[in-house]
């Protein structure tokens, strides 16, 4: 198998960077440390980069139907833009229909990626029905490596009733299973809407005024409450304020296994977007739960440096502005979601780990380790590690550049941090021991993503 050895560069861990040479072979990691004595068939000089192990994803939605529509971003240019930018691991949301069973949604996810992804994949499963035929095919899904599942409490077409979240929550815990859950009170929300609309308040700037940080913050009450009375671990994914994140530290302290999420938009963008006088300009910036307020912004980059958010990830759920325009004149009719995939890295490293708001083992834990750990990957994936896989993400901390949509692959064609300006850039990207990504060129030709099983949460 030929070798290949990284000279020069700082290795990051969750522990920190430290100087560091580091050896592949084949796709495997094969040795890591201090100036290491090799006969490598090949030498990549990475003097004054940092080596993070490959990003992972834990929150994408590629090829979703939603609301009439499809997603701008299929497996392919969704798989491409995470490459693109350091992400070696996706883990999207399997769906099935209401009414559907959770394998027929299993083999229409596998049909949508397999061969079509350019990074490795895993699908958590998405609950929408609770029923005892359900409930019997758990034991397969974790045969089919899925350990981790998601249900709502909002959207008519996904939400389930308490007491079906309740009996769901106990059947995963006995199976050691794990639940992520969006959080937003569907009854409030829907009345505000209503009103809102009757009003002829139709604009884009109604969709974060009727859905407040407060019905977030209930709808997290809640399914902890219902976590508890299951003697189940949960999964927060998105979280976007102060109030919601007290309900965490609240349920904490009485014992209970919390992890939480946030994405890059909420700790970049505020809700003062969707207030712009131009429905585009507002209307891209829709999604759930919406943006927030600055101060809630600070408030989440100082939970991430306590450590009282796990991980962070993009909820990359693409539409272009086209699409977009389906809510003209009823802001309800906006398909949310915002692309992310392709600037995560770039953006923690550059508004995180360069303006010092967490540490570089901060970033390491959050977009690796932690989400590797939590969803059943480790150590496989999330750590530069002895026999981990060889993902991995060179980056150059002087090489700063100017975020455009011109320059991305995901299918939305705008970029939600258009302008933003980064602290160094992505060199290189290393899929499981070969160069995929270099300088934003793809260096291979036909998408090489292997679909993940997935082990126990070990978080
Ligand atoms: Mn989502």
């Amino acid at each position: 198998m030929s070798t290949t050895l990284f000279t020069g560069g700082s290795i990051v861990t969750a522990a920190g960077a430290r100087p560091g040479d580091l050896l592949i072979e084949g796709e495997k990691i094969k040795a890591v440390g201090r100036r290491l004595k090799s006969d490598a068939d090949r030498v990549v000089d990475v003097k004054g980069c940092l080596l993070f192990p490959g990003f992972i994803d834990a929150h994408t939605h590629f090829d979703l139907p939603v609301a009439g529509t499809v997603t701008a971003d299929d497996f392919t240019s969704g798989s491409r833009a995470a490459l693109r930018g350091g992400t070696t691991t996706v883990i999207d949301f399997a769906a099935p229909d209401k009414g559907e069973s959770l394998h027929t949604g299993l083999v229409r996810w596998h049909e949508k990626a397999d061969g079509k992804t350019w990074c490795d994949y895993g699908f958590h499963m998405t609950i929408d029905d609770w029923n005892e035929s359900v409930r019997a095919e758990l034991p397969a899904m974790f045969a089919a490596g899925i350990s981790s599942f998601k249900m709502y409490v909002t959207y008519p077409a996904m939400m389930l009733p308490d007491g079906d979240i309740y009996e769901a929550l106990t059947a995963l815990r006995r199976l050691g299973g794990i639940c992520g859950f969006h959080c937003e009170n569907a009854g409030v929300i829907d009345a505000l809407r209503a009103d809102a609309l009757a009003a002829g308040r139709t604009g884009p700037e109604m969709h974060y005024r009727t859905r407040p940080p407060q019905l977030e913050a209930e709808a997290v009450s809640r399914v902890l409450r219902i976590a508890e009375t299951a003697k189940s671990p949960v999964i927060i994914v998105h979280l976007t304020n102060r109030e919601a994140l007290y309900e965490v530290q609240h349920a904490r302290r009485r014992g209970q296994s919390v992890y939480v999420e946030t994405c890059p938009h909420y700790l970049l963008l505020d809700e003062n977007l969707y207030d712009q006088p131009d429905y585009s300009d507002a209307a891209r910036f829709v999604c759930a739960p919406p943006l927030r307020s600055k101060q809630e912004q600070t408030a989440l980059w100082q939970a991430l440096r306590r450590g009282d958010i796990q991980m962070i990830s993009t909820d990359h759920c693409s539409f272009t502005l086209a699409q977009k325009d389906m809510g003209r004149g009823d802001f309800t009719k906006i398909p949310g979601g915002l692309p992310g995939v392709e600037d995560r890295g770039e953006l923690i490293y550059s508004y995180g780990v360069a303006k010092r708001r967490i540490s570089i083992a901060a970033m390491c834990r959050l977009l690796s380790e932690n989400p590797a750990k939590l969803y059943g990957l480790y150590p496989k994936k999330g750590a530069l590690k002895v026999g981990s896989d060889a993902d991995i993400v060179v980056y150059d901390p002087k090489a700063n550049h100017r975020i455009t949509a011109s320059d991305r692959v995901s299918q939305a064609n705008y970029d939600p941090y258009e302008g933003f300006v980064t602290e160094g850039s992505i060199r290189q990207v290393w899929l499981r021991g070969a160069l995929a990504v270099e300088h934003g060129h793809f260096r291979e030709t036909a998408p090489r993503g292997q679909y993940l099983p997935r082990g126990k949460c070990m978080l």
